[in-house]
């Protein structure tokens, strides 16, 4: 069976800068996972005593805190400043664009329109800088629901699908009049998307590398099973079955922007031993 990965996958510029932030802030303790990836930030803790805080209250002055690629809620940071706790910005700068414009054109009087998941972390924080008025939308259906003014300033999730934010704006433009659209989506996702897309097409066995809750993963994983049926989403190495590579002769693969490469060689090594290849 031929084994072969997507031409752009795994890790992006935002989580290669964090996990170097943390590496080099030996001791510290992050807010929240750093990224979505459990095994990167076990050896985070390992080799660099990088702990992990999910509790605000737990930070005390003097404390390190690093603040995870998906960004936190302005509120929060601000106790941290308040608390003289020495804050250490990790926030993709892909995240911190949309916290920006949210806070720009929310100041400017505008409405404000968030395509994204409203209980993820990156949404969190995107719309806790905006002053009022800001609405998430996880599909175009959710915007009929909407009572907005007539002027709107829209952002997107980073890894959201370009095709989906293309019609949560086609709504908006018939029916308001001014809609400020700012393209947050970022250049990774575009570029895995694009070359799982296109692997995909090919491949008849699919697997996808990632964290289950890792939204780009799910990204991939969903547009991976549009061009092949048998597209697998798995964590790592040790959720392979031998029955997906039964009488496939292309097995194409892709993994989210927080998986790192020794989880990828792993799961490669596990699937030639498994199909014989
Ligand atoms: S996927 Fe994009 S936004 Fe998210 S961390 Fe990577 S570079 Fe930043």
């Amino acid at each position: 069976m031929k084994i072969e990965l997507a031409e752009s996958y795994g890790f992006c510029f935002g989580v290669k800068r964090a996990i170097k932030i943390a590496e080099e802030n030996k001791n510290s303790t992050t807010y929240g996972p750093l990224i979505h990836n459990a095994n990167e930030i076990e050896r985070l803790k390992s080799d660099f005593n990088v702990a992990l805080s999910e509790n605000l209250e737990s930070f005390k002055s003097g404390d390190t805190a690093v603040i995870r690629t998906h960004g936190i809620p302005k509120e929060e940071l601000a106790i941290l400043h308040e608390r003289k706790v020495n804050v250490i910005d990790a926030t993709c700068p892909y995240v911190t664009k949309p916290q920006q414009i949210c806070e720009e054109m929310s100041g400017q009087g505008y409405d404000i329109l968030i395509f994204g998941d409203e209980l993820h972390p990156e949404i969190k924080g995107v719309k806790s800088y905006a002053m009022e008025r800001a609405y998430v939308v996880n599909s175009a259906d959710e915007v009929d629901a909407l009572v907005l003014r007539e002027k709107v300033a829209v952002v997107a999730q980073t890894t959201r699908r370009i095709e989906d934010y293309q019609r949560i704006i086609g709504k908006l433009m018939i029916s308001h009049k001014e809609v400020r659209v700012f393209n947050t989506i970022c250049n990774a996702t575009f570029e895995n998307q694009d070359a799982v897309r296109k692997i995909a097409k090919e491949a008849d066995v699919m697997i996808v590398i990632g964290g289950k809750n890792s939204s780009n993963t799910k990204q991939l994983y969903s547009i991976a099973l549009d061009g092949c049926m048998n597209s697998y989403h798995i964590e790592s190495d040790e959720d392979l079955k031998p029955e997906w590579f039964e009488k496939k002769n292309y097995c194409g693969i892709s993994a989210g922007a927080s998986t790192p490469d020794w989880i990828i060689q792993a799961v490669i090594e596990r699937i030639k031993v498994l199909s014989n290849s």
